[in-house]
């Protein structure tokens, strides 16, 4: 589950949001939907019941999602949404809200993006079970323990080594054995261990980085947010040929944490 690898450097913040369902703002994070902690209780079962509620909201979201988002988020990722205990995933004293659709602050200036985001990154990803998948930008670990239930294996780095212990730590606790973290820059990707079936990108970059194209296998794709940092980006999909060419499809507007980073 660990492993190091470039220089380090710091990142910035993160806000997932898809400007026209849910306009959430870096204001809002800390602000978010106060479940009395006592209200709040922490068993299992008050826990499973959120995250039912939480299924049910990102069918609803999704029902009036731009047609570029696709037609309907499937029931295996609805399904590994409702599986993964997402308040592990989240700092003890977020943990009331862990379970509302927005993003929430994870410390060191990043957040832990809203589950509809979350659900849809992996719908567009097209999962087999037999996939390797790499991610850039592990935060929480949160992301990359979804795509866990449905692919082999995946490689996710982070760039703040802090998160990387803390997500570590969180898919321990979790029970998730088919997720490595990495510490480094990932915007060179993992060489190796490409290439990938999948590669998903938690940070906004204003261009694709060319050695994660490279690291995608031929009818692979990538799900990635393409704009200026700081200012709402396009969730882009990005599907590798067989000729090596690459067909890019922007989706719909999102507003991610910005790609850190010596490139
Ligand atoms: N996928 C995460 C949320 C991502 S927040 C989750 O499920 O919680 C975006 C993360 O990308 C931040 O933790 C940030 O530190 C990290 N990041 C930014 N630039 C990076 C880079 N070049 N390489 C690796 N991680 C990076």
């Amino acid at each position: 589950m660990r492993d190091s690898q470039r220089p380090l450097r710091q990142g910035g913040f993160v806000l997932a949001a898809v400007a026209s369902l849910c306009a959430a703002t870096i204001g809002l994070l800390c602000l978010a939907a106060a479940i009395p902690s006592s209200a709040a209780g922490s068993s299992q079962e008050k826990y499973e019941q959120r995250r039912d509620r939480m299924v049910e909201q990102i069918r609803r979201m999704h029902s009036t999602a731009p047609q570029a988002a696709g037609g309907s988020i499937s029931e295996a990722v609805l399904e590994a949404m409702g599986s993964v205990p997402r308040h592990l995933f989240v700092p003890q004293r977020a943990r009331s809200r862990a379970y509302a659709n927005r993003p929430l602050p994870i410390g060191h200036g990043q957040t832990i993006s809203q589950p509809y985001i979350v659900a849809l990154m992996t719908e567009l990803l097209q999962l087999e079970p037999g996939d390797k998948v790499f991610e850039l930008g592990t935060g929480s670990g949160y992301q990359a323990a979804v795509i866990s239930r449905l692919a082999r294996s995946v490689h996710t780095m982070e760039i703040i080594p802090e998160l990387a212990r803390e997500a570590e730590s969180n898919l321990d606790e979790a029970d998730i054995d088919n997720v490595r973290v990495y510490r480094g820059d990932a915007y060179y990707g993992l060489p190796e261990e490409a290439p990938f079936d999948a590669i998903v990108v938690t940070a906004a970059s204003d261009h694709i980085p060319p050695p994660l194209i490279r690291q995608l296998k031929p009818g692979a794709r990538m799900v990635i947010p393409v704009g200026r940092p700081f200012l709402t980006q396009q969730l882009t999909l990005v599907r590798k040929k067989a000729n090596g060419s690459v067909d890019i499809e922007h989706l719909l507007p999102v507003s991610f944490v910005p790609l850190t980073g010596g490139h």
